[in-house]
């Protein structure tokens, strides 16, 4: 058994230590998993911060051997501090990641409504909206679930900054907190997101449109972030979006009372 670890199917066992066999199996086949993850991510992440830190020394680069001319040296400085930028929230963002799975298992549970958390998130963001021409509206009523406060606002905080990321001209988002199914949904008549996009967009590091990402600094974590919180909370995610119509993502938290 021990030489065939890959291969248990193929070796012969007593019916009576099937179970052992299988628990064995079953870790056997997580540690590969998860070695194989990690080995996936830090590829990402290399790939991901190589990107604007070329751009940055390419710049540097010109200026320093004096190819900058006139308003080149604006438009250089630009590219160099919004590359900059970009390169601290992917650190920042992973960085919140790799916080979030190492706390696994010792969430804060706090009583948290979640009409205050809406109602604080489309606060912080309604001047962001405005400059980018969506509208937002909150609806609902009182909603208690157990939980971290901190981790649930960031989580429909990060929804609620999509929905004016990816919307358009005079759009509108609704954020809407249901007390009978311990809900909250944010909802947008934006771009919208295909069917084949659908199943990859909780993905770390996947972004529908990567050039039009590149232009709003999206690191493709924020849904990453907020499927890890609602897995720690043992809430269920709904998507539901078409192309050009709008996107409504709802995640349902668990019953504080059973
Ligand atoms: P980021 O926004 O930083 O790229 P996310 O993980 O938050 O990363 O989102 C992943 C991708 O999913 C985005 O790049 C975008 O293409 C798509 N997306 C997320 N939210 C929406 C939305 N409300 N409408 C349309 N597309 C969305």
């Amino acid at each position: 058994l021990a030489n065939n670890m890959d291969h248990i199917e193929n070796v012969q066992i007593y019916k009576e230590l099937e179970p052992f066999v299988t628990t064995i199996k079953q870790q056997h086949e997580d540690i590969l998993k998860s070695a194989m993850m990690r080995q996936e991510f830090t590829a990402n992440v290399t790939h991901e911060l190589k990107t604007p830190l070329t751009s940055i020394s390419g710049y540097a680069e010109l200026i320093e051997n004096g190819m900058a001319q006139g308003d080149d040296v604006e438009r250089f400085a630009t590219e160099i501090h919004r590359n900059a930028k970009r390169l601290l929230s992917l650190i920042n963002d992973t960085l919140r990641l790799s916080e979030l799975d190492s706390n696994d298992g010792d969430l804060l549970m706090e009583d948290v409504n979640l009409y205050d958390v809406a109602s604080n998130c489309v606060n912080m963001l309604t001047l962001h909206a405005e400059e980018n021409d969506v509208k937002f509206h909150l609806k609902g009523s009182n909603t208690h679930v157990k939980g971290s406060h901190s981790m649930i606002e960031e989580l429909v905080y990060n929804l609620c900054d999509n929905a004016i990321r990816y919307n358009r001209e005079g759009g509108n988002i609704w954020v809407v907190v249901d007390p009978e199914d311990h809900s909250i949904l944010v909802s947008d008549d934006g771009i919208g997101i295909s069917e084949e996009n659908q199943s990859r967009i909780f993905e770390r590091f996947y972004r529908v449109d990567k050039s039009r990402s590149r232009k709003t600094g999206s690191t493709g974590l924020g849904l990453a972030i907020v499927k890890h919180i609602a897995e720690q909370h043992g809430a269920k995610i709904e998507l539901t979006s078409a192309e050009n119509v709008g996107t409504t993502i709802k995640v349902i938290f668990p019953d504080p009372d059973k």
